[in-house]
């Protein structure tokens, strides 16, 4: 049987031949100590599963439950909204829930991408940004993000007949894997392109919260105009460690909120109703669970990128996000070549950056889900090995 040419077309998995490699080492018996996951190690707060225990214990929770999400569950991501950002939304009309914004970000392109339509999408960057255009049979244009531009998408550069067919500009900050942060003005910048050239903003903050210095990341929707074009993905995963949950939202643009959810009521039927109890605890909590989190990324951070700098590598502290997107040392030709050369020395895994595009290629992203006890094991064995002596 063939498969239709929109999965044939699906770009290679790019991990598929590390994960490969991680394998047969362990096999082999090799101690890997791997930067490579995107996931939070840390447990869901105690609060947050104690309310799940409760919810699941009531029957009413067990039925399909709707697909644009619980009243009250709207409402705790519209109060959350105002006490965080000073930006009112309509739980009624301006937001939906999400089995994950994964979910909402891979359905967006169908309800905008017609056939040869472009969407504009950041190099490196989610891949899933890429591949729900492609399957919903859209162009892709890669835009890439820059050290000398502080990893900002830059349009100006950008085809102007390009511009006139996008449909969908795809952006994300605190950026995966870059960790850059955005400022009002660059927002404000993509808010008048996305005007001038008829296009949507999709702003994915799945990592508004984690963050480290006092310039709290901004959500798009505070700035001026955003409501008109765009829409912002948000999810419980990083900041609550509740990946495994699958909850999350699509807040911002009425009709694009709505044409969201006549997608979903078509494919899902929403998120189990104990699942969205959970959430609004959650979000109703003081916020000091994800002050404790934060802490240990914040000390994890520090402990790892002094600890490489000291052994010879020149790398920056990130300001948001639990990654670090190191330029590799110059004696190495790509991230794959480096990644390879410290994993086969040492054990020690950090992900080439080309498997977040081809921008990515003389990077590599290390994901502060280690705990210090295997940095510090990770930071010796770096030291006893060649790989800065080179
Ligand atoms: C983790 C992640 C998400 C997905 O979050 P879910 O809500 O768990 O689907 C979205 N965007 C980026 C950039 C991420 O890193």
């Amino acid at each position: 049987m063939e498969e239709a040419k929109r999965v044939k077309n699906l770009p290679p998995y790019l991990f598929a031949e590390i994960d490969k490699m991680i394998n047969k080492a362990k096999e082999n018996g090799v101690d890997v100590i791997s930067f490579g996951i995107g996931d939070p190690d840390q447990p869901t707060p105690n609060y947050i599963v104690d309310s799940m225990i409760e919810a699941v214990q009531d029957p009413s929770t067990h039925s399909y439950p709707s697909y644009e999400g619980l009243y009250e569950y709207r409402d705790a991501v519209t109060n959350w909204y105002n006490e965080r950002f000073s930006v009112d939304l309509d739980p009624d009309t301006e937001v939906i829930s999400l089995i994950g914004s994964k979910e909402g970000i891979a359905h967006l392109p169908f309800c905008y991408i017609n056939q040869d339509d472009y969407a504009l999408v950041p190099d490196p960057g989610y891949p899933v940004y890429n591949t729900a255009s492609l399957l919903a049979g859209g162009k892709v244009e890669k835009l890439p993000l820059k050290k000398e531009n502080n990893f900002l998408v830059d349009l100006d550069s950008v085809d102007e007949e390009i511009l006139k067919k996008a449909k969908l500009l795809f952006l994300n900050y605190p950026n995966n894997p870059t960790a850059a942060t955005a400022n009002e003005d660059f927002f404000k910048e993509m808010i008048s392109y996305a005007k001038k050239y008829d296009f949507i903003i999709a702003h994915d903050s799945a990592y508004s919260e984690i963050y480290y210095e006092d310039n709290k990341p901004l959500s798009f929707l505070e700035v001026e105009g955003a409501r008109d074009v765009g829409i912002e993905f948000g999810s419980l995963s990083k900041s609550f460690n509740m990946t495994g949950w699958r909850v999350g939202w699509a807040v911002g643009n009425e009709k694009i909120i709505d044409a969201l959810g006549r997608i979903k009521t078509n494919i899902d039927s929403g998120i189990f109703e104990a699942i969205q109890k959970s959430a609004i605890t959650a979000l109703n909590g003081n916020g000091s669970a994800i002050e404790s989190t934060c802490d240990i990324y914040k000390n994890r951070r520090n402990k790892i990128v002094d600890g490489l700098n000291e052994l010879g590598w020149n790398i920056n502290k990130n300001t948001a996000t639990f990654y670090i997107w190191a330029e590799i040392p110059d004696s190495y030709s790509t991230g794959e070549e480096f990644s390879k050369k410290v994993f086969e020395e040492t054990g020690v895994f950090f992900t080439p950056g080309i498997g977040y595009g081809d921008e990515g290629n003389k990077y590599v992203r290390i994901a502060l889900t280690v705990n210090e006890s295997r940095i510090e094991e990770a930071l010796e064995r770096l030291k006893n090995s060649n790989i800065f002596k080179g």
